[in-house]
């Protein structure tokens, strides 16, 4: 691609109310622009990233059976009716009418809607176990919308659905759900503890959350500093050197970022919204489910806060936007130009690279650079007149003065080592 011709506004300054490391980088290195309080566009870059959060959910969820699809982010009030959420779920609730003044709202999750469109099929206990998943903008009008993509009143979340039999069944899927977003989670470049938590508004059996641990969060998580116990404070109500209730260790508390939760929801919504199915002994009974919801935009968002400095973003291995950045560092000067566009065709067809070809000067470009953050550069300057090169290796800081000749060589080599 070349970076001329792609929409990355880059800059210098972030915007005064962004008050985190993530969404000062996300405006000033083009990723996303705010069009309302809590409302984002996602610009090519930011969206590029996105996708590739996207894609691991999917090759993760497919491993496990869970199947895609996509369900209407306008639902009717009736279904939300069966549920009573209606009425519950209060402010936060996106509602709006249509012509026939029939009321409706915009999905903040969508446990009344899969409901409603599995219930039909899942009659009998043969088409148990059964896990659907999509990928979807949610809406929720947050009272407080805060650093960006991080609680957003529009955002993007992975919602996976699970149907079972019997509980044994739910618990062992649940099993299997938290191992997968472990994986998620790390091929995301981003730790997490698993914490217990209460089931708050879903309401259900036990739940527990994925927090990124990091200042900006907005939960505070009791730990253990000798095992793997954690906690929602709210719920646990360890303080800092109380001792730990599994190992007897000492207890830390830290702020967390809630990436993801996972809930066993057991029979509220088949209870309510009458999903049952005839089981082994042809008894009529209510379908047991579990339900994980996965904050996509809410990742990204972590991704950058974990893994940035003050001027530049350094992406995890996966989710890197472009594998290669090419700069030519005066396009006006013929031989660099020219050196360049040849490096570009040769290396377009094997590895996704960005092409800086732009008419700007080297600091503007190095500084834009620095800010996207991609892995390796190659950079055309002054020097091609002596066929030399330069490769950056952004994480190690390390440049190499590479013969034009040796290029394609060197970057295969480099590339490979660090795939
Ligand atoms: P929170 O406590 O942060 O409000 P929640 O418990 O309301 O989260 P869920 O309803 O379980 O969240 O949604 C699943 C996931 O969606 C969360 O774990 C989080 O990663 C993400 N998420 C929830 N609300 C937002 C939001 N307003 N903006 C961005 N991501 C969100
Ligand atoms: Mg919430």
């Amino acid at each position: 691609m070349k970076q001329s011709m792609m929409f990355i506004p880059t800059l210098k300054e972030a915007p005064k109310d962004a008050e985190t490391l993530s969404h000062k980088l996300l405006i000033r290195a083009g990723l996303g622009k705010q069009v309302a309080a809590g409302i984002y566009s996602y610009l090519p870059l930011g969206y590029k990233v996105l996708k590739k959060i996207e894609n691991i959910i999917r090759e993760e969820l497919d491993k496990i059976d869970c199947s895609e699809l996509l369900l209407p982010a306008l639902c009717p009030a009736d279904l939300w009716k069966e549920s009573d959420r209606w009425d519950q779920y209060g402010p936060e609730l996106m509602r709006l009418k249509d012509r026939k003044n029939r009321d409706f709202c915009l999905g903040p999750t969508h446990e009344e809607v899969i409901t409603y469109v599995v219930r039909d099929y899942l009659n009998s206990y043969k088409k148990l176990p059964l896990a659907v998943y999509q990928i979807q903008t949610k809406f929720r009008d947050e009272m407080r919308p805060r650093f960006a993509l991080m609680r957003g009143r529009e955002f993007s979340m992975k919602d996976l659905y699970s149907f079972h039999e019997n509980a044994e069944c739910l618990d062992r899927w649940y099993q299997v759900v938290w191992e997968t977003y472990k994986k998620i989670f790390t091929r995301c470049g981003l730790k997490v503890k698993v914490v217990n938590s209460d089931t708050g508004q879903i309401g259900g059996k036990e739940a527990h959350e994925f927090m990124v641990m990091s200042e900006v969060g907005e939960d505070d998580i009791s730990y253990c500093t000798d095992c793997d116990y954690a906690s929602n404070i709210e719920f646990s109500n360890l303080i800092e050197g109380n001792k730990c209730p599994k190992c007897n260790g000492t207890i830390k508390v830290a702020k967390g970022i809630e990436v993801g939760n996972i809930f066993k929801l057991g029979t509220k919504y088949s209870d309510s919204m009458n999903a049952k199915f005839l089981d082994r002994d042809g008894k009529s009974k209510s379908v047991i489910m579990g339900c994980y919801g996965l904050g996509v935009s809410r990742t990204l968002m972590a991704v950058i806060e974990q893994h940035s400095n003050e001027n530049s973003i350094v992406w995890p291995k996966e989710l890197k936007p472009f594998d290669l950045h090419i700069i030519c560092v005066d396009s006006k000067k013929k031989e660099q130009l020219e050196t360049a566009e040849k490096i570009y065709a040769k290396f377009k067809t094997k590895y996704d690279c960005l092409y800086d070809d732009r008419i700007e000067r080297a600091g503007v470009k190095f500084k834009d650079a620095d800010l996207i953050g991609i892995p390796y550069r190659i950079i055309v300057g002054k020097d091609v007149e002596n066929c030399q090169i330069e490769v950056k290796d952004i994480k190690n800081n390390q440049v190499d003065k590479i013969n034009v000749d040796q290029i394609e060589n060197e970057i295969d080599i480099l590339l490979k080592r660090n795939e």
